[in-house]
């Protein structure tokens, strides 16, 4: 085999008028590179550069990005696009010695999507392109093999029928599924030469029937309207949903690559296969893949039958193996990453299909990149680019809890993406976005199906976990929920799906939709009921090693909102270096602080209200002291009462109902009422009345219009200062208590919706005084500071006056996002998948900062703010603290650190470090995306 030099071919373009649309490979030469993703996508580019390295790649051609970006404005083709795509084809005829479609000896194409990043499954491919009722004839001559021959046609016609003639698959499966009925047959593969013209001549009825055309006889308007189908499928629904998802540019478009067809299903000795240079799943250094002997790609991805493992092909094929495992070696240690190939062996002859970065686990990612490391391929730099933030979560996912209940194993599948899910079976993705919405957790459903599709992706997005009962590892199920970091099961072919009647059958046993079944994405199993389960333990020694090489690039630092002592222990361990927001609203929905907190909303004078906060007061202490041991030597910042005080009484709606019912309640249910005011003061039934019309009075004095506009942040503060009083009391009670006790206490004080220098100054005053007053009482002082929040536009716009009086700024951006916009960030779901499908917006800003705009607001605010006070410490609070693109930006903003929630610290720790190191080291190359 030729040795593998990879030249880096100059493009030279003849014809400098024109764009080059199209780009030739073959024959060991190839007109693009490697390194040409942009244009030739990733699956064009790699073709290139196999060919160039003199690998055995199919010859053919690619149809740059370009042409379909075009397509999309002006849905047709230019004339420089068809007479180039026309030469490319001359020249690929003349290479093979073959005629597209005519001819003894037909040529025949596959024509394939690639863009830039890959989005398996998401766009069509179409195989045995040139075949027609001649050149069927001439196959089955040539091969010998006329079985093969009709097989090969009637795959054209119904993926043809299917992608570009837009009629559904089970048009085709029908006719399909009747014929093996009629002979008797179980399998695809045991219909012979006779049946399968049978096949294809319904098939050809159900294309005249639904496309209102006959099926294209002439090649070239096959390869052309197979072109168009291609650039088309870039705006699939399940194409846009994956690039919103995985935040890919919707204007990059696909690259179309058409490539001499070679067989993999000519019989015994041929075959097809994928497969990965490294376990994908869980990062172990092994050749990892499957294959099947006689059958066509399609067969291996789709999950139409079950593949076999790849070391099989060993005992199959030794040559073919071993030549396999040589080309995939050099490639991994040409491209310094794990490689995803196809191949194909025809007749005995071995193919590569194509190679690309192979997706990974989060756990494999870092496996990965140590081993890499330890091989002298990567740098410790460059390795800490070879892990999405994100993918950190992996390690993070929670596993069956196996004590919790009996295991009844139902069968045991592929375990095709690791973790835990445990939740009830919906069979479809509508159903699932229906039972659990948009959120996941608001009712775990396992989306079951015998396979998934793109068209499914909106489902398996809001769904715990999915479970197959076809396809392998490499399936879309797997790929697909893989990059979501969500648990799957794939292939478990012991349990009939039967997505119409929607039940499925296993052992002997009948589920249907709302049952509840646990699958543990680890080892493949599918087990009976509801099991429990586990946090996983962060402490993975790789992880450390991992973290402990990226750590020291980072600048920013990164700590964690918690509230509870629980949670700060928690994101200390995930490396959280300091509380960055502790909401104190959290701590009074504890049993205990309840009705203390209501009365104290409840109380309409000043007296009573100190009276209930009194009784606040030690409990205040406690938890704040609690915090400050958990943080021992690192900030705590610590937000005054900032949420509207309506979110923590009964809603007037039901009260009112109560109310009007409440005459003709029985004992019982009044007992319940009394159970349920008891918070309120209610001690007798005899209360109970008064009481709910005392209620009912207050709520509706406290009923706002625009809650989150209304009576909250400082203006709580400053309407009742002894709110803040004793706030800052049990602050600092808490912190000089602990200072005692030999604990590091570093307390900083944080006003929220600050809109003006004089609100700050009102607050930042009480603190102060407050301060004084528990040093004096106490006779021992802590270092302490009091800052505020920037989470108003204004706050932004006078950043400079504001600083005179705050020693701290954090955005939060929640808020910051909400008034920018005029989004209610509670409310907002009501437009947003609506902007997103429009492309009104990229990205929801409420998980990724809008740095156009929102952004523009943080950076004003630092400059100005950092104006006034050069030393001004500056960090973001807002969920975005914990979001890649967000961290980077703050870095690049110049803030000293960003607050996440826990789960997010070590991606925030990673992003962080790969924002800083990216700016020294040129790194983004590095990326595996
Ligand atoms: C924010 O608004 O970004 C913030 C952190 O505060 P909260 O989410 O509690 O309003
Ligand atoms: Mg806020």
């Amino acid at each position: 085999m030729a040795t593998m030099t990879l030249p880096e071919t100059e493009v030279k373009d003849n014809k400098k008028s024109t764009t080059k649309y199209v780009y030739s490979f073959g024959g060991g030469k190839a007109d693009g590179n490697g390194k040409m993703k942009d244009v030739l996508g990733g699956k064009g580019a790699g073709l290139a550069e196999m060919t160039n390295a003199g690998l055995p790649v199919p010859p053919g051609f690619t149809i740059q990005t370009e042409a379909c970006r075009e397509y999309m404005k002006t849905a047709s083709s230019s004339k420089d696009v068809e007479r180039q795509m026309d030469e490319a084809l001359a020249k690929l005829e003349a290479l093979q010695g073959q005629k597209l479609g005519t001819g003894e000896n037909p040529l025949l194409v596959s024509v394939r999507s690639g863009s830039k990043f890959s989005m398996p499954g998401m766009m069509d491919t179409i195989l045995n392109l040139g075949l027609n009722d001649k050149s069927v004839e001439a196959l089955a001559k040539r091969s010998n093999n006329p079985r093969f021959a009709a097989d090969s046609y009637r795959r054209l016609i119904q993926m043809f029928g299917n992608v570009v003639l837009d009629i559904e698959k089970h048009a085709f499966d029908e006719v399909f599924d009747a014929k093996k009925k009629q002979k008797k047959t179980k399998l695809d593969t045991d219909l012979d030469a006779k049946a399968l013209q049978e096949v294809i001549a319904e098939y050809k009825k159900v294309v005249k029937k639904h496309a209102k055309r006959d099926f294209p006889q002439d090649p070239r308007e096959q390869l052309v309207m197979a072109r168009d189908a291609v650039f088309r499928s870039w705006q699939n629904e399940g194409a846009k949903v994956y690039r919103r998802i995985n935040n890919i540019d919707d204007m990059l478009g696909t690259a179309v690559n058409v490539q001499a067809m070679v067989y993999g299903n000519l019989g015994d000795t041929s075959g097809t296969g994928v497969g990965f240079t490294r376990n994908p799943a869980i990062g172990t250094k092994e050749f990892y893949g499957e294959f099947l002997m006689n059958a066509q790609g399609e067969d291996v991805v789709s999950g139409v039958r079950t593949p076999v493992p790849i070391l099989e092909l060993q005992k199959v094929m030794p040559d073919v193996y071993d030549q396999l495992r040589e080309i995939t070696t050099r490639l991994e240690k040409h491209y310094k990453d794990i490689q995803d190939f196809e191949f194909t062996i025809q007749d005995g002859k071995l193919y590569m299909l194509q190679t690309r970065v192979g997706k990974r686990t989060g756990l494999a990612a870092v496996r990965i990149a140590i081993q890499m490391v330890d091989e002298g391929l990567i740098t410790k730099e460059e390795a800490i680019f070879r892990v999405e933030p994100n993918q950190l979560y992996d390690f993070l996912v929670p596993r069956l809890d196996e004590k919790s209940t009996k295991v009844e194993v139902l069968a045991t599948g592929l375990p095709a993406s690791p973790g835990a899910a445990v939740g009830q079976i919906v069979f479809t993705a509508d159903e699932a976005v229906k039972m659990a919405g948009h959120d996941t957790a608001k009712k775990p459903v396992i989306l079951v199906r015998a396979e998934t599709t793109p068209e499914d992706i909106h489902g398996m997005e809001v769904a715990k976990g999915i479970l197959t009962s076809r396809g392998g590892m490499t399936s879309h199920a797997a790929v697909v929920t893989r990059g979501m970091g969500k648990c799957c099961v794939a292939g478990a072919g012991d349990i009939d799906v039967n997505e119409k009647a929607r039940e499925m059958r296993v052992k002997g046993q009948v589920f249907k939709e709302g049952d509840w079944i646990s699958l543990d994405g680890t080892t493949g199993r599918v087990i009976k009921g509801k099991l429990g389960t586990l946090d996983p333990s962060p402490d993975d020694p790789e992880l450390q090693t991992f973290m402990n090489w990226a750590d020291p690039h980072r600048k920013m630092k990164v700590r964690a909102n918690a509230d509870i002592p629980r949670d700060a222990i928690q994101a200390r361990a995930f490396g959280a270096e300091g509380i960055g927001l502790c909401r104190t609203e959290h701590m009074f929905f504890g049993e205990e602080k309840l009705p203390h907190m209501r009365a104290m909303i409840l109380a309409d004078n000043e007296k009573d209200r100190r009276a209930a906060l009194k009784k606040l007061l030690p409990l205040q202490r406690k938890d704040f002291a609690g915090v400050f041991k958990a943080m021992d030597g690192l900030p705590v910042t610590i937000r005054t009462l900032d949420p509207p005080l309506h979110e923590f009484l009964p809603r007037r709606e039901d009260l009112m109902v109560e109310i009007a019912t409440f005459p003709h309640a029985g004992t019982k249910e009044k007992k319940e009422l009394l159970k349920r005011y008891s918070d309120y003061g209610a001690k007798s039934v005899g209360d109970l009345k008064r009481l709910l019309s005392t209620l009912l009075a207050r709520v509706e004095q406290l009923h706002e219009f625009n809650p989150m506009l209304g009576h909250r942040g400082c203006r709580l503060g400053i309407t009742y200062p002894e709110i803040t009083e004793m706030q800052a009391r049990a602050i600092f009670e808490a912190a000089v208590d602990c200072t005692k006790k030999g604990i590091k206490v570093l307390p900083e004080v944080m006003i929220p919706l600050v809109a003006t220098v004089k609100e700050m100054a009102n607050q930042a005053a009480i603190v102060r005084r407050v301060a004084d007053e528990v040093f004096k009482e106490k006779g021992s002082k802590v270092e302490y500071m009091v800052g505020t929040m920037i989470e108003l536009p204004r706050a932004a716009l006078v950043a400079d006056e504001i600083a005179k009086e705050a020693q701290f700024f954090s955005f939060g951006t929640n808020d910051l996002t909400q008034t920018t916009f005029g989004f209610s960030r509670d409310d907002v779901n009501k437009v947003l998948p609506t902007y997103l499908a429009e492309g009104i917006l990229k990205q929801d800003p409420f998980a990724a900062l809008d740095q156009e705009g929102v952004g523009q607001l943080v950076k004003m605010a630092t400059e100005r703010g950092r104006k006034t006070r050069p030393t001004l410490k500056v960090g973001i609070c807002g969920e975005h603290g914990g979001e890649p693109s967000s961290v980077e930006f703050c870095y690049r903003t110049g803030l000293n650190y960003v607050s996440c929630s826990p789960f997010r610290v070590l991606t925030a720790r990673l992003a962080a470090a790969q924002a800083a190191a990216a700016e020294t080291l040129k790194g983004e190359g590095g990326r595996t995306k």
